[in-house]
């Protein structure tokens, strides 16, 4: 088996890995063959407590270091993954099934990308002074403790450094758990944290399902949990963290909108729609799955997106020429399917696609319906699959009443010429992240995150501390005490 990456084992815990195999077997598989990857065990009982004490003994000495310490570990494990980005990415591919093509650029770079930006700032985070007359006040920036991330199967190194990067910087440790379906590439990151310098125990990785992730976020020990997922798991994952009063980054679902106006540049607003819809096969939350398309240029539009998605190259994801590839699943693969079909069944107007390709296995054709109303499904739920819906529309006022009308709030993009316009819309999108004349790009330096069901707080950027570390306020007398008697 050419592609087998077995691990030397499941978990990677104070510095080692670590096995236990009396816990549940986990078969990751390569979506483009169902050749086995990798089999693993789901963490015991006995291995979620031994991560968690190596986090919480691992605590005190790694907060006692200076920012600049730490930041330099966090930049040289950047350095190492740019290095190996092509076996990084490779692994990847396999793991998930994304064309090579596009995890060379888009994953182990961006995680690359995170740490050398927080390991950049990590020096500059501080409190800051408060002049009270003769009296002042200071704040303390200080880590909250042991972190939890739980970890989607769409971008898994992504998110694993996403976690890792603001919450190192800031002095906490972390215990992250990959999907189920992803679980190689986060081991990786570990071994190289390892080699950059990080003390033992500062970052952990566990294996595990969905009670795996229970079994974290309800433990005493654990200050924060940052959750990567769909909106349902959202909801139990937030309401276990209130229990015990914990911090929580939820970074979940959307269904987004986009907006097309009849005076946009047309080959910029098509190409901005294949990317919110086709990359990664459409297994991306920001994704904008509902292309409002001003009446005027609705045909050539059409037209153009129809030609050019016919271009996509389906195949072997391992083949730098490929640039779509299957879907992470069978779930997910029956779930895009099932979709399309409710989409026929509800009245919209197959322009492309919607089958399973001929060529076999978990691809599903890049599919476009048109004539969507905003009440079918394919234009109210996340689909997390190749299915595009293009919706038209006369009036800006009506357009944006229909983008917001969603339970959603991840992004929102705008294409216009008019600067004013553009403005106008992104101020009135319920969204928290948005795009004007571009789609779904994520740079380490802008905040990314939703509002409404789609999450809370944001990860990346400045902002990203702000979710990793509190303030202790400190006050200071500098004269006589007055009391009442
Ligand atoms: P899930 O919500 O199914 O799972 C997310 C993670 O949570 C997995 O590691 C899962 O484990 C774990 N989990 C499941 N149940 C629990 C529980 N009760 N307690 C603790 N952890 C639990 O999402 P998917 O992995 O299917 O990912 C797709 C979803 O993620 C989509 O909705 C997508 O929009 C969203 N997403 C959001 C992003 C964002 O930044 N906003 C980015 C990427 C994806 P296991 O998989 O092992 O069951």
């Amino acid at each position: 088996m050419p592609n087998t990456k077995q691990p030397e084992a499941s978990h990677y815990i104070n510095g080692q890995y670590v096995e236990d195999s009396a816990g549940k077997e986990l078969v990751t598989r390569y979506p483009a063959t169902g050749e086995v990857v990798a089999s693993l065990y789901a963490a015991t009982n006995n291995i979620v407590d031994h991560a968690l004490a190596a986090a919480d003994a691992a605590r005190a000495s790694w907060a006692a270091m200076t920012g600049s310490e730490r930041g330099r570990i966090l930049r040289k494990a950047a350095d190492i993954i740019r290095e190996r980005n092509r076996e990084l990415s490779v692994l990847e591919t396999l793991d998930t099934g994304k064309p090579l093509q596009e995890t060379l650029v888009a994953d182990a770079a961006s995680g690359a990308d995170c740490l050398e930006y927080f390991g950049a700032i990590a020096a500059g985070l501080t409190g800051e002074h408060i002049q009270l007359g003769k009296d002042f006040a200071y704040t303390i920036r200080e880590p909250l403790g042991v972190c939890v991330g739980i970890g989607a199967w769409n971008y898994p190194i992504q998110i694993a450094c996403w976690k890792a990067a603001p919450a190192l910087a800031c002095g906490n440790t972390l215990v992250f758990k990959p999907s189920e379906m992803t679980p190689l590439s986060a081991l990786k990151l570990a071994e190289i944290l390892t080699e950059a310098g990080l003390p033992d125990g500062v970052f952990n990785v566990i294996q595990g399902y969905g009670e795996t992730g229970g079994a974290l976020v309800d433990d005493s020990r654990v200050a924060k949990v940052s959750l990567t997922g769909s909106v349902p798991t959202g909801r139990k994952v937030y309401a276990a963290a209130a229990k015990g009063m914990k911090h929580v980054t939820m970074e979940l679902g959307g269904k987004s909108p986009l907006l097309i106006f009849d005076d946009a540049s047309l080959g910029d607003a098509v190409s901005a729609a294949i990317n919110a819809n086709f990359y990664s096969s459409g297994q991306i939350c920001s994704n904008g799955t509902r292309v409002f398309v001003q009446k005027g240029i609705l045909p050539e539009f059409l037209a153009r997106l129809k030609e050019r998605t016919q271009k996509a190259i389906i195949g072997d994801p391992l083949d730098e020429a490929t640039n779509f590839g299957p879907m992470i699943s069978q779930a997910q693969f029956d779930i895009a399917l099932s979709y399309i079909k409710k989409g026929i069944d509800e009245g919209a107007t197959l322009v492309l696609g919607g089958k399973a390709h001929h060529k076999g296995g978990l691809y599903v054709e890049p599919t476009i319906f048109s004539d969507v109303t905003d009440d079918m499904a394919i234009a109210r739920e996340e689909i997390f699959g190749p299915v595009m819906s293009v919706l038209p529309f006369d009036t800006e006022e009506e357009a944006l009443r229909r983008a917001n009308d969603t339970e959603f709030g991840l992004a929102a993009g705008v294409f216009t010429s008019d600067l004013t316009r553009a403005h106008r819309v992104v101020a009135a999108f319920e969204a928290g992240t948005c795009w004007i004349n571009t789609y779904n790009l994520t740079p380490i330096e802008m905040p990314f995150g939703g509002t409404k069901a789609s999450g809370v707080g944001r990860e990346n950027a400045k902002a990203a501390i702000e979710h990793y570390s509190e303030l202790k306020s400190v006050y200071v007398g500098m004269g006589p005490v007055e009391a009442a008697f």
